[in-house]
């Protein structure tokens, strides 16, 4: 059954790899970069026991599809093509495919993310050739079957291993005897993941890069610190990584950028919040938003089955360290500027369960910005004067934060 799986992944790792260093063709002249393969659409049929996937393609491509489980999903992955497909393809799914999600896994990759009803079996998974009247198609052939099975093919497939990311953007350079503390800014989301998508199809993972560009502007201006972001690009970061790039690089403070979205038939909410890591969410709405951003890599398809699900643990180990109460400084310092200049909502200091908030060893806070799906929110988080207002106030919490330890640092010095 899975007799074509690593003769395909074998092909995908080798163009993954091989296609990396020359993927990047932004440094060759515009006319020289080379168009992308595309999708141009998507059908699913069939029914709860047989679904069938179709891709129409623009040309052959190489994939390799694989399933997930907890949740269940089945993972298909390319060279990077452009997707051209409806706003909403994907919402819907049928039979055996709850919905699906596609985009950039990684520079040179793209995903697709197949969401299904229970555990499945990819019966088959090929490309067809162009004909005179179609055109060239990937199709996966997808039937039910039972976990007990569905777990031991997992354990067969021992295929290379499957790669989830790009790496991770390279720090700025650090001169010798550059003592300046290191912040890192995390956009959330991006790629394949998209975030939260307001009415008018403004999606988060544009609104929180744009602002974290903007932040990271705003610091070095100042000299004062040295600045990275876990993604300067749309590609996916799964959480893990936005962690650790934080931690293995010795920030002195990490702060994840969000926008949230409130569902349809939970009312209204407006303004900005500032969240730091609690075992405990300080509130019911709280509790959703974590839960809600931890499922980004879910969403990307990444396999969480081998990673610990460890927040627990990492909060006995925060409980000894000073990181905890160096988080809750900082944010108190963001909602105390963000008074002059954003829109605070009600409750604006809060904590919850995040992923992403869980380095041990580096204050960490995660701001939402507001919320996509309240309208005058959304019209601030799109303006570019609300943008610089309110990275200033961002910029002069970490100052505040800093001016204590940097004051200490120059007195050392002299
Ligand atoms: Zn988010």
């Amino acid at each position: 059954m899975r007799s074509w799986t690593l003769p395909i992944l074998a092909v995908l790792a080798a163009s993954l790899g091989g296609a990396l260093p020359a993927a990047p063709v932004r440094a060759q002249a515009p006319s020289a970069v080379p168009v992308l393969p595309s999708i141009t659409a998507v059908r699913v049929g069939g029914d709860g026991q047989k679904t069938r996937f179709i891709m129409d393609l623009s040309q052959k491509l190489d994939f390799a599809a694989f399933a997930l489980a907890d949740p269940y999903r089945v993972v298909l992955d390319m060279p990077q093509v452009a997707f051209h497909l409806p706003d909403k393809a994907g919402e819907q799914g049928r039979g055996l495919i709850k919905a699906f999600r596609y985009g950039l896994i990684m520079q040179g990759g793209s995903r697709v993310v197949l969401d299904t009803s229970g555990p499945v079996k990819i019966e088959k998974a090929f490309v067809l050739e162009a004909t005179s009247d179609l055109p060239a198609r990937l199709v996966v052939d997808l039937a039910t079957t039972d976990r007990a099975s569905f777990l031991r093919a997992q354990t067969l497939d021992n295929g290379p291993e499957r790669r989830t990311s790009a790496k991770l953007p390279d720090l700025p350079a650090k001169a010798d005897g550059d003592m300046r503390p290191l912040i890192v800014l995390d956009p959330g989301h991006g790629g394949i993941d998209q975030g939260a998508r307001a009415q008018s199809g403004e999606l988060e993972k544009d609104i929180v890069l744009q602002f974290a560009t903007t932040l990271r502007a705003r610091l070095e201006q100042s000299g004062k610190y040295r600045v990275a972001m876990t993604r300067t690009d749309d590609t996916f970061i799964p959480l893990s990584e936005r962690v650790r790039f934080g931690r293995s690089h010795g920030a002195a403070l990490f702060v994840s950028i969000h926008a949230d979205s409130l569902p349809k038939n939970e009312g209204q909410a407006e303004g900005a919040t500032v969240y730091t890591l609690s075992e405990n969410a300080s509130d019911a709405e709280a509790a959703r938003l974590a839960e809600a951003e931890n499922k980004a890599d879910v969403i990307a398809g990444v396999d969480l089955t081998a990673e610990p699900d460890d927040v627990a643990n990492i909060l006995v180990d925060l409980a000894q360290r000073e990181t905890k109460s160096y988080s809750a400084q900082f944010a108190r310092s963001v909602v105390g500027q963000l008074k002059s200049t954003a829109r605070l909502h009600k409750h604006p200091l809060k904590s919850a369960g995040f992923k992403v908030l869980t380095a041990p060893d580096v204050p960490s806070v995660l701001i939402e910005l507001g919320y996509m799906s309240t309208k005058d929110d959304l019209k601030l988080l799109t303006n570019g004067d609300w943008r610089a207002k309110t990275a200033a106030s961002v910029a002069q919490a970490v100052d505040q934060f800093f001016a204590p330890r940097l004051a200490r640092g120059s007195a050392r010095a002299n």
